[in-house]
């Protein structure tokens, strides 16, 4: 099977047998000491000094954490939305009682930081600004050192949805002061779905300090409390930790640099392999994400076909469009551990798939 859907991703098999491992007391020595390494590792991976905690949840369930520890009721936030996971930030937000202005682009481009800076003049009193870095739903990865840049000079929080990009893409967590930042195991990160992992900067812990949202299982401070003695506060994902302990071992002794590198050459590889198709990408060039590509359903393409034949035929999974993109677009993933022979695959597969999905190029 070519998995190429962005999460869950295919898993090396040294993640992949790690799993098949006995259970361990989550409160021993043993388990402390991968929660530990985890924990480590991932500071040096989010490029950050900051506190990091490792959740056994979803992404959303890492979104939800960001935003029940630093907000209260009431509170002005702006939400920088350009697809449908940046909704899903906003909504959350909302849920909890936070008082949200959207700030809304087309979908398939990326935000405008000097729309960002209007919006900010346009109300002081928003406490807290909402960005996704990646938006995997069209493709596209945001400007997110310029954007900070304008959102600090303003020094407001910063949350930033990084489930899609972290540990693919480069997120200075520190040098861009990004508050909380969240990402997701399933995704770059070699791993099972399972755990979203958090960045708390000094800012965000005094965000936490004055945050009146109701919380329990996602309690930062007991987060933080927990692993001071190297536990969780609550059952951990014990599998997703020993998958999560091998993979980034690894990711740690690759280097930044590599990780980044492929990810672009195996992005650019996509591209080139779709347009060379006839095929029209749905995400502004610039903006183009190296983890996800987006390419818009025309010329007599049947979307639903399309996905259709390459499972039962090519035994190739892509995903389709989300919400309101879906029928519009289709997307391959190609993020986390992907070899080039798996692009050479889909890229035949589509080839093959494309006319008989009724697609006239
Ligand atoms: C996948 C994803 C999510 C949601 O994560 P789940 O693990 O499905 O809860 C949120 N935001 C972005 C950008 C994503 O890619």
């Amino acid at each position: 099977m070519n998995l190429r859907i962005p999460g869950p991703t295919p898993l090396p098999d040294n993640v992949l047998q790690i799993m098949s491992k006995q259970m361990i007391n989550h409160r021993g020595v043993e388990f402390g000491q991968i929660l530990n390494s985890v924990t480590e590792n991932f500071k040096t991976l989010f490029q950050t000094k900051n506190d990091i905690f490792v959740y056994t949840t979803s992404g959303t369930g890492g979104l939800e954490a960001a935003v029940v520890n630093t907000l209260s009721p009431g509170d002005k936030v702006l939400a920088v939305v350009i697809g449908v996971f940046g909704e899903r930030f906003a909504q959350i937000a909302e849920v909890y009682g936070a008082d949200v202005t959207r700030l809304v682009f087309e979908f398939g481009t990326g935000a405008d930081p000097d729309k960002v800076k209007q919006a900010l003049d346009a109300d002081p009193s928003i406490k807290a600004v909402l960005v996704t870095h990646n938006e995997t739903s069209t493709g596209v990865t945001n400007d997110l050192e310029a954007l900070a840049k304008v959102i600090k000079s303003y020094d407001k929080l910063l949350l930033v949805d990084a489930i899609s990009s972290l540990g693919c893409i480069d997120l200075k967590v520190d040098a861009w002061k990004c508050d909380v930042v969240v990402t997701g195991s399933q995704k770059g990160w070699m791993a099972p779905p399972g755990a979203a992992m958090l960045s708390f900067s000094a800012k965000a812990w005094e965000a936490v300090e004055k945050s009146k949202m109701p919380k329990f299982y996602f309690d930062a401070k007991k987060a933080k409390s927990y692993l001071e003695k190297n536990q969780t506060p609550w059952t951990p994902g014990v599998p997703t930790f020993y998958a999560l302990h091998v993979a980034l071992n690894e990711l740690v002794k690759e280097g930044l640099d590599s990780i980044f590198a492929r990810h672009i050459k195996t992005a650019q590889k996509t591209r080139d392999g779709l347009k060379a198709m006839g095929l029209t990408l749905f995400a502004e060039p610039k903006y183009a994400s190296n983890t996800i590509s987006s390419v818009k359903v025309t010329d007599g393409l049947d979307g639903i076909k399309l996905l259709k034949i390459l499972l039962d035929e090519h035994d190739t999974v892509i995903a389709g469009g989300q919400a309101n993109l879906g029928g519009k677009i289709f997307r391959v993933g190609h993020l986390g551990y992907v070899v080039e022979s798996e692009i050479d695959a889909v890229l035949e597969a589509l080839k093959q798939a494309l006319p008989k999905a009724g697609f006239k190029a």
